[in-house]
């Protein structure tokens, strides 16, 4: 059973026509990644319908729709009511991860209820940089109580330190992951696109017993690490903490795929994850346990 962990599908309006719902939304980050200015943006736009084919297709009996890093409070209360829609829709080929701005504290409280009210199962992607805030800044530490206090995971966006430049680009404070891990060690976070490899920290004994209930996802990986990167980390944390998420519909091999899919990645993994048990726990039994 494959579960992938981290997919995006954006509102109607958003693929219809991306620049236009950046512009009217004021999203500049997203409509900077999307739609940039100069070379090629490699987001793939699917329908609700083309996502569960393609799911179909590479045999995917779940994807779990994470929510977006939005700046504006608006427009995370637009991707949450679509997202209420596809679970009402399609109940059992979904679950869902709430977009959350938490400068804005009456309607972050709001969709955090109203993420609990509609079954959604965490928060996230979060990324503090682009969104305007630390992990220390009073309001976010209310969205972790919250969080904390209702059993919803937490999704953070870890931008890799170094590595290929590309734009937009907005970095990650380590730091503050080990603070937010600190202040909340029962809270399960996931740490997307591998953590930034901050994983390989887990080496240290102090980081490995504190990080007891952080995950992490594989969302981007083609795009950012080598094939290794799989077996170093089921070396260095363990099968038990990784969770497969492509980052759908991102396109992970521009060079080599038109529209986006499941199954090119999906085959990379079980080309270098020999073990069966391993593979059966990242493709989908942690996030077996993990969400339902
Ligand atoms: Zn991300």
């Amino acid at each position: 059973m494959i579960i992938d962990s981290h997919t995006h599908l954006f509102p109607h309006g958003a693929v219809a026509d991306p620049r236009e719902y950046a512009l009217s939304r004021k999203e500049t980050f997203w409509g900077a990644l999307m739609v940039p200015e100069s070379g090629r943006s490699l987001q793939g736009w699917v329908s609700p319908e083309e996502m569960l084919h393609a799911m179909d297709e590479s045999g995917i009996e779940r994807t779990v729709l994470m929510g977006w890093y939005w700046e504006h409070a608006a427009t995370c209360v637009e991707q949450n009511r679509w997202y209420a829609e596809m679970l009402a829709r399609e109940p059992g080929r979904w679950h869902a991860f709430a977009s959350i701005q938490p400068l804005d504290r009456v309607s972050a409280m709001e969709e955090l209820r109203y993420a609990v009210d509609h079954g959604f199962k965490g928060i996230g992607e979060i990324h503090p940089a682009v969104q305007g805030f630390l992990l220390r800044d009073p309001a976010w530490i209310e969205v972790a109580e919250f969080a904390s206090e209702h059993g919803l995971m937490i999704n953070l966006h870890v931008t890799e330190p170094v590595g290929r430049p590309y734009q937009p680009k907005a970095g990650t404070e380590y730091e503050d992951i080990q603070w937010l891990v600190e202040q909340f060690p029962d809270l399960k976070i996931i740490l997307a696109h591998w953590g930034g490899l901050v994983l390989f920290h887990e080496l240290n004994p102090y980081v490995r017993k504190l990080f007891k209930n952080v995950f992490y996802d594989t969302a981007a990986s083609p795009l950012l690490y080598d094939p290794g990167v799989f077996n170093l980390a089921v070396e260095a944390v363990g099968p038990e903490k990784l969770l497969y998420g492509s980052d759908y519909p991102l396109m992970l091999y521009p060079r080599l795929e038109k529209t986006p899919g499941f199954s090119r990645f999906i085959d990379e993994i079980r080309e270098v994850v020999p073990d069966t048990r391993v593979l059966s726990l990242i493709l989908g039994g942690n996030a077996r346990r993990l969400f339902s």
